[in-house]
């Protein structure tokens, strides 16, 4: 791979999918078919049929042991014939359980690769979502955080996930006076003590803009906080991020905060892997797909129903349109049939190559009795009581999180929602309004869950519990205190473990219950 990257190879690669898959598993075996890992089960063959035969499909859990052994300082050739040079912890916020994977240079040069063609694409599909003429103004969460200026250039608005964005909008709500402040004399206020924070805001300040300060202070003064992000920076003309999946939630607050801005989703990966990009930047989130980069990793497919049955594997090239399949990457850095956890449906092909819709992680179910809750299940359910929420009162759902409490008999399914009033000035949530938004959530859900919850069942009535603002900041303050990155951070939709539970707990408001048992046919 060069690093002058054109259209054409995209193209190209899309068009050649299963050749270069195929050269990429021969040549990962021939790096990796020694290793400690893989030779009990390819005895150092590197044949595809052999492989496809006996390697088998693992977990986390599978792979954990050989790969803390390396993270302990054993040779890297436990798992990769080349070399490990970094190890990449995850929250587990997603998944559930906290992750080390292993990697090289070839990683960042990869994932260079993708965001470099995806910046082609944007170009070529809207010369309004390019930042040619402008300035792309990205939100990473770090440790500490830290912002850009140059706000009148700024075009694009842009973080990984939609939940930074979000989170950018209310540190700024949080903070603007004194940032505007700060920006007023030229000062960095002395609680920021982080050095290389402060070295590099005063690089940017250098001297007191008054004008600057007072502009920004009239603009954030505003009774509403709607379209903000249009009003701060007048030239942006989309937010960038992911939307799809469990970032689906934050796309009306978006909206709001940006007047409408068009939501592109970007790329698709996780730490295991980059998958692919959304080659049609400028499709609406519900219809975003992302097209498989077949450079990337080796990539094969599980059917969903066909738990850990090698023989239904299917190449990259293979899969059928409408079907749904988790994922299994192997790479040159030690993962190899490792199952992803996420369930994707082929939507389409770009050439050769196959686009997934992002449907849901496997493992995220609520359940009381013998109903299994999806996370889409979740997520659609939520979208319709949002609506409710948005049409009948001046609040917006900010956060949310759920689990499903069988302390007690019956069982019930807990949401803890977080409030926000569209003016500035606080409003108490309305009764009448949260408890149809329960039974709307509860409307929304399976012909299982229905018939379970319906009168005398054994599924208890749905109940809301509003908590205070900034809440799921102190969720996600938990959870990174833990050991997980900031910037992966995705506020999980359900909740298992008691501790996170209990940050929630101790900032709840009010509760509310759904009074009316759904109907079973909807
Ligand atoms: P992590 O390894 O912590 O970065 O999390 C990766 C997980 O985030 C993936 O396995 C997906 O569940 C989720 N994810 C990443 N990209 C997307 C996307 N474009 N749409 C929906 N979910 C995504």
């Amino acid at each position: 791979m060069t690093s002058s990257f054109k259209l054409s190879d995209l193209e190209e690669v899309t068009t050649n999918a299963e050749k270069i898959q195929n050269d990429l598993l021969k040549e990962i075996l021939t790096l990796n078919a020694k290793t400690e890992y893989l030779r009990q089960f390819l005895h150092g063959s590197s044949d595809k049929t052999f492989f496809k035969k006996h390697v088998p499909v693992v977990s986390y859990e599978d792979m954990k042991p050989y790969i803390e052994r390396v993270a302990d300082g054993e040779p890297s050739e436990i798992i990769s014939g080349g070399p490990i040079t970094k190890f990449l912890r995850i929250s587990g916020t997603s998944g559930g359980e906290q992750k080390i994977f292993p990697v090289n240079d070839d990683f960042a040069k990869k994932m260079g690769y993708i965001l470099a063609l995806r910046s082609l694409v944007m170009s070529k599909h809207s010369k309004d979502t390019s930042a040619e003429d402008g300035k792309s103004m990205e939100f990473h969460c770090i440790k500490p955080e830290s912002t850009t200026r140059t706000r009148d250039q700024v075009v694009k608005v842009r973080a990984s996930f939609a939940y930074t964005l979000v989170r950018a909008i209310n540190f700024l709500e949080k903070y603007w006076k004194e940032l505007c402040s700060n920006i007023r004399s030229g000062h960095v206020s002395d609680w920021i003590t982080d050095l290389n924070c402060r070295n590099s805001v005063s690089v940017i300040l250098g001297r007191p803009f008054p004008e600057l300060a007072d502009l920004i202070e009239k603009i954030c003064s505003h009774k509403s906080w709607e379209g903000i992000i249009t009003r701060l920076w007048p030239k942006s003309r989309s937010l960038e991020a992911i939307f799809t999946g469990q970032m689906a939630q934050y796309i009306p607050i978006l909206e709001f905060y940006s007047n409408k801005l068009p939501q592109v989703s970007t790329v698709y990966g996780c730490s295991e892997s980059t998958f692919g990009f959304n080659v049609d930047p400028l499709s609406k989130p519900q219809d975003v797909s992302y097209t498989f980069l077949p450079n990337i990793s080796y990539f094969e497919f599980l059917p969903i129903d066909h738990e850990r049955d090698i023989a239904s594997i299917v190449d990259l090239v293979n899969v059928k349109q409408g079907c749904y399949y988790e994922p299994v990457v192997t790479n040159s850095f030690g993962l190899t049939r490792y199952l992803i956890g996420d369930i994707l449906q082929v939507v389409g092909f770009y050439n050769s190559t196959p686009q997934f819709r992002f449907v849901r992680r496997k493992n995220i179910v609520l359940s009381v009795e013998t109903e299994m809750t999806t996370e889409e299940d979740i997520l659609r359910a939520l979208a319709r009581a949002s609506l409710v929420l948005e049409s009948s009162s001046d609040v917006m759902l900010m956060g949310f999180t759920c689990y499903a409490d069988v302390s007690t008999f019956p069982g019930h399914y807990v949401f803890y929602w977080e409030l926000k009033a569209r003016a500035i000035k606080d409003v108490e949530p309305d009764k009448k309004v949260l408890v149809e938004c329960c039974s709307v959530l509860e409307e929304s859900f399976d012909a299982l869950y229905r018939r379970l919850r319906s009168k005398g069942g054994v599924i208890g009535a749905l109940e809301i519990r509003v908590v205070q603002k900034g809440t799921f900041d102190s969720l996600m303050e938990y959870f990174t205190s833990q050991g997980g990155s900031t910037a992966q951070y995705k506020t999980p939709i359900c909740i298992n473990s008691s501790e996170a539970l209990a940050v929630l707990e101790s900032k709840v408001l009010s509760r509310f219950y759904s009074e009316r048992s759904p109907p079973l046919d909807s």
